[in-house]
């Protein structure tokens, strides 16, 4: 199961090498999505104010 996304363009940059955060625990589709470059992981549960996409460009973080 690949993770989709509509992805936004970094609104630092505008680049458009952007990867969403997810927060769950890691397993082998996930661990899958973080190899390929796809997703990154910010921890195994999400808490309020967590950002959701970071720029790979200039590492921005943000909340969608
Ligand atoms: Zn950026």
């Amino acid at each position: 199961m690949a993770i989709q996304f509509l992805k936004p363009n970094c609104p630092k940059c505008r680049g458009t090498n952007v990867v969403p955060i997810v927060y769950a625990e890691m397993d082998s589709n996930l661990r899958q999505e973080v190899a390929a470059g796809r997703a990154i992981v910010g921890g195994n549960f999400y808490e309020e104010g967590n950002p959701d996409w970071v720029c790979k460009t200039c590492q921005f973080k943000w909340i969608d």
